[in-house]
């Protein structure tokens, strides 16, 4: 990141997480009362994500992304250690993160620091961060703030985990990493004879360069294909959006304007024919 943007970027940058705060927290539940459908919930965390990464790892990023870093630029401390130490023999789950803001006891300094367990495999720990960057968000300007992340299958039992589980998955794939990605896939795959490509095949790839767990890809593939479907809408005149269910599923010429401007650097026509059925 070249320093002489680096003051604008910082005003960008706190407005912006002003503005995911904002998002995370109040987006989702509201969903009940201003009805939104789910395909733009994830579109806009889509996005959110997407400007967040730009701005703070710079514009031409690939896979994988550098989600410490970007957990330390935002003003967390990352810490790996044992967080099972203490836990019973019959803890059913492992924690594998762990987020703790609030003043040091000693020092009366802020503390800001994600914790990744210190036992589990690279992919695991590059998963429970950014679910911790989410909570982060979400909390880095609250007087305490204290939580574990168990790994999978273990059940949400707050909306606030279902809400860091999908922001954890786009700042983990960016929806713009995932189409450069997929379409190289695509194209070698057919070059070298090796086609249908087949989901288990491709979700283990993306698994493998976005480094973290095939689950994670797995439970997060719903929501890259919405956004999918969205983008590709925007460049086709949204002639396949279902108009029947009422208003709220329609592609206005706002949305349309928004998920062109936003993705015309890197959607292209050859994408649109080739990742789409
Ligand atoms: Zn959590």
């Amino acid at each position: 990141m070249p320093t002489i943007d680096m003051d604008w970027r910082i005003k960008d940058l706190e407005d912006l997480m002003r503005d995911i705060k904002r998002f995370l927290k109040e987006e989702f539940q509201g969903e009940i009362q201003k009805p939104q459908p789910l395909i733009k919930y994830y579109w806009e965390a889509s996005r959110k994500a997407d400007c967040l990464i730009r701005t703070v790892l710079g514009e031409n990023g690939r896979f994988p992304v550098d989600i410490e870093l970007l957990a330390k630029r935002l003003g967390a401390k990352i810490e790996i250690e044992d967080l099972n130490e203490f836990s019973g023999w019959n803890n059913m789950n492992r924690i594998i993160g762990q987020i703790q803001i609030g003043n040091n006891f000693f020092t009366k300094e802020k503390k800001k620091t994600i914790y990744a367990d210190k036992a589990a495999p690279t992919s695991s720990k590059r998963y429970a961060i950014a679910h911790e960057v989410a909570h982060y968000i979400m909390h880095y300007d609250d007087r305490d703030f204290y939580e574990d992340y168990c790994i999978m299958p273990m059940c949400p039992a707050d909306i606030e985990e279902i809400v860091a589980d999908i922001f954890a998955i786009f700042l983990l794939i960016p929806v713009r990493y995932f189409f450069v990605e997929f379409l190289e896939y695509v194209k070698y795959k057919r070059e070298e004879g090796k086609i249908p490509v087949t989901t288990e095949n491709w979700i283990r790839y993306l698994a493998d360069i976005s480094m973290i767990p095939d689950y994670y890809v797995a439970y997060g593939y719903q929501q890259l294909r919405y956004v999918a479907y969205w983008i590709y809408q925007a460049w086709n005149d949204g002639e396949n959006v279902w108009r029947s269910s009422g208003k709220q599923n329609v592609m206005t010429d706002e949305d349309r304007e928004q998920v062109r401007s936003e993705t015309e650097d890197f959607y292209t026509e050859e994408m649109g024919e080739l990742l789409f059925e």
